[in-house]
């Protein structure tokens, strides 16, 4: 690289909000989907949200042609926009690319969604957030090209409006670390084997975005800083390091920048550095300063220093940043620039939309465009010293110190009650005695089948929850419209012949956010989305305070539920550590504080269900594995609050109560204990897609309480056959003793709609009543 090649910019931020600050892109992704718009609409659409993108991060401050501003859309996934590109498709789904490899927008769709008999790509995490990517599936036959030109396309669409973006792609180590062995591959077969064979795509990648003119491109390779992948150490270092030889050999080509978001790079900051690659972006928030050895040649790398956090929304100390970045400049690099930690597309676009957050709250906080503005100030008190920037310094300072001494930020009573707790509020009777009892009370066939709690989430759900948030529906006409709902749902699952049911949650806008809303501590957004998966979004709430419950949540909708059966009904709550994981918590206290003021709340909540007759009470949660830390050295310290905040939660009960618990949405073998240790009488678990994989595991792992692995993927509308689902039970009976086996859907219903929710059910009863039969 000539040393005339451009900088990488002083501000800058590692990615963007896409979905659209009213939701433009969901809402157009879903009416591509109803047939009511076609692809040119769409794509029509998606550019002109890009092409605001663009022109807002120029007014907040962004440099509108130094490579500062991401190229980061994506239609539904950077992992897919990844297996699209270099035409990484499944055998399964092959038939559906063009004659050139490339995807059409309806094929690039039905890969993550799914069709007919062919499973979409799993789902899972990313990273310790609540973004899931979609897992690649590899095998020793995969091959890769360049096929896609969504990445050059979107530069040179920007160039045409006199913008010189940086295309931002996930980088060739990070996906491989996060594929998974294809079906038909060896069990064995390691993804990071095909480095060889996706080089290519990767290079051809940057001669093409060299031509199109671009002067600096980021790759994203967080898979560095994760300790959970199976690969991580020194072959996850010796792949970085070919990889970044052979890239970096390409004779004409942008600079890279290699972002490390989601934690520190530690142990492979070196290899990073020795590659050469022209900007390492390394998380600063999560993993401080790297620590160097005194030799360290830095004289020919930039530093993007991502000092503000890409994945919370509190505003940041702007004095305290700039220090550190000061500390960073003596490390000797050839610049030091100011980022954000990971990309902004965890948090929500801008304070602007929120009109009715408390207007002091709101002083303490910021979502993706005040954090940009965030990154320029403080690369304005960079280069031009404190001065510059002295009045932003002084807000950021005042905000920050009526924050700490605010009303509700620490309330004695609730932190004398978590002081108080003792090792008996987590603890319950003995397992077995816990069995008998419950047997003896709920009276329940074999392979007992239920749900995992919400229905479809109807139109008219929805209309009434709006009307009522508008105040032209009344509470007692909102609540009448809940309860006929909830009628509805039981008669339904009567009928299906389901044996332990839910009331199907229709009065909650969000399994989160519905009891963020009767907490104290909390406070909801009216805009404040953020990308889940595809087109799904969420609302997370916001945890500013010390969280106590002013008055029961749900007793009255799961009493109306009970009266209206003779059958079990579950009450239904969300457990401590999925609260925590969808909120944006406060950061200033520790986790586990926080964690144990909800699991109080929550036994009170739990308690008062047992007192109104409700014999089994499921606490979800689905983020214990998404909140495990990245680090190795930080598990036993997360394992042991997480846990313990839900064992708080649900331990205050009878023996003859039947706690259940559901989790889903990732690859549990990494917390297999601690589902164990959760204590749950029954624990119901995502394992479809993954064709129960996990019961072998669990068992393994010696669990032996009640368990229900997820016999058909909800995700997607296809109705599984009963046959399906019959194999699947009888390859659950052989990891699991049939006394403990429980019949469900992998997890709630409330993004289906009725007919194939239905149909799947009565499909999952007749299966699990022909297991039955065999077993009996
Ligand atoms: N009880 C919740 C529901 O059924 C659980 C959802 C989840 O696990 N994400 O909707
Ligand atoms: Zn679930």
């Amino acid at each position: 690289m000539a040393n005339t090649a451009p900088a990488f910019p002083k501000a800058s931020v590692l990615g963007y909000p896409r979905i659209g600050n009213q939701r433009q892109l969901k809402r157009a992704v879903e009416s591509f989907w109803a047939g009511k718009i076609n692809a040119t609409e769409l794509e029509n659409i998606a550019a002109g949200l890009r092409k605001d993108t663009r022109k807002r991060l120029v007014e907040l401050g962004l440099g509108q042609t130094d490579s500062s501003i991401p190229e980061s859309f994506s239609y539904y996934d950077q992992v897919l926009d990844a297996v699209a590109a270099f035409g990484a498709v499944p055998a399964r789904f092959a038939d559906l690319a063009n004659a050139d490899g490339s995807l059409s927008l309806s094929a690039y769709f039905t890969i993550a969604r799914g069709q007919g008999d062919n499973a979409p790509l799993e789902m899972t995490k990313w990273f310790d957030t609540n973004y899931h990517y979609l897992v690649p599936e590899l095998g020793p036959d995969s091959n890769f090209s360049l096929v896609g030109t969504q990445f050059v396309d979107q530069f040179l669409e920007a160039q045409k409006d006199g913008y010189v973006t940086r295309p931002v792609i996930v980088g060739p180590v990070t996906f491989l670390a996060l594929s998974k062995a294809a079906e038909d591959a060896p069990a064995d077969f390691n993804p990071l084997t095909l480095l060889p064979q996706l080089l290519p795509a990767y290079e051809a990648l940057l001669e093409q975005l060299h031509e199109a003119g671009a002067p600096w491109v980021q790759f994203d390779e967080p898979a560095l800083v994760n300790e959970n992948l199976n690969t991580y150490g020194p072959e996850l270092a010796a792949a970085l390091t070919s990889a970044y030889a052979t890239l970096l050999a390409v004779p004409q080509r942008p600079q890279v920048a290699l972002a490390a978001p989601y934690g520190g790079l530690e142990g492979h900051f070196a290899a990073v550095l020795e590659t050469g690659v022209e900007a390492i972006a390394i998380d600063v928030v999560k993993g401080g300063i790297p620590e160097l050895p005194a030799n360290t040649d830095l004289s020919s790398t930039t530093i993007a220093a991502g000092v503000i956090d890409g994945h919370n929304i509190w505003r940041a100390h702007l004095d305290d940043k700039l220090s550190v970045l000061e500390r960073l400049e003596s490390l000797g690099a050839q610049d030091v620039t100011v980022t954000t930690s990971t990309s902004l597309q965890h948090v929500p676009y801008t304070l602007d939309a929120e009109t009715k957050l408390d207007a002091e709250l709101k002083t303490w906080l910021a979502f993706a465009e005040e954090k940009t503005r965030e990154v320029v100030t403080l690369a304005t008190g960079l280069t031009q010293g404190r001065a510059a920037i002295a009045a932003q310094l002084q807000d950021s300072k005042d905000a920050l110190a009526r924050r700490q001494s605010a009303q509700g930020v620490n309330v004695p009573e609730v932190r004398a009650a978590t002081a108080a707790l003792k090792q008996d509020d987590f603890n319950r009777e003995d397992a077995t005695a816990r069995k008998d009892a419950q047997a003896a009370r709920l009276n329940l066939p074999g392979l007992p089948t239920t749900t995992i709690g919400s229905f479809p989430q109807t139109t008219s759900i929805r209309k009434a929850r709006a009307a009522h948030a508008r105040g032209e529906l009344a509470t007692a006409g909102y609540e009448q419209a809940m309860r006929d709902e909830i009628a509805q749902v039981i008669e339904l699952q009567e009928e299906i012949g389901l044996d332990v049911l839910v009331h199907g949650e229709a009065e909650r806008n969000d399994m989160v956010q519905y009891f963020a809303e009767l907490l104290d501590g909390f406070a909801a957004t009216e805009n404040g989305w953020v990308q889940s998966y595809g087109s799904r979004c969420t609302r997370p709430s916001i945890q500013w305070g010390d969280v106590s419950r002013p008055e029961p949540m749900t007793v009255r909708w799961a009493t109306y539920a009970q009266s209206l059966t003779k059958k079990p009904v579950k009450g239904m709550l969300t457990g401590p550590v999925t609260i925590m994981a969808w909120s944006f918590v406060r950061d200033d206290v520790p986790l586990r504080e926080t964690a144990n003021q909800i699991g109080l709340a929550l036994r009170d909540e739990v308690n008062d269900l047992e007192a109104a007759g409700i014999a089994a009470i499921q606490v979800d949660e689905p983020a214990l594995r998404e909140l495990l830390p990245l680090k190795k050295r930080d598990h036993a310290d997360y394992l042991d609050w997480s846990v313990g905040s839900f064992r708080l939660s649900t331990s205050g009960v009878r023996v003859d109560t039947q706690i259940h618990t559901h989790l889903c949405y990732s690859e549990f073998g990494e917390v297999i204990d601690a589902i164990d240790n959760l204590n749950a009488d029954v624990t119901s678990i995502e394992a479809a897609r993954s064709r129960m994989e996990i019961l072998p595991e669990l068992a393994d792992a010696g669990y032996s309480r009640g368990v229900g692995p997820g016999v058909y993927d909800i995700h997607s509308p296809r109705v599984p056959s009963v046959e399906e689902v019959q194999e699947l039970l009888e390859l659950a009976v052989k990891s699991v003793d049939t006394s403990l086996l429980w019949v469900n859907p992998d997890c709630g219903l409330k993004t289906r709609g009725y007919d194939e929710t239905t149909a799947s059910l009565k499909n999952l009863v007749t299966a699990a009543i022909a297991v039955r039969a065999q077993q009996a």
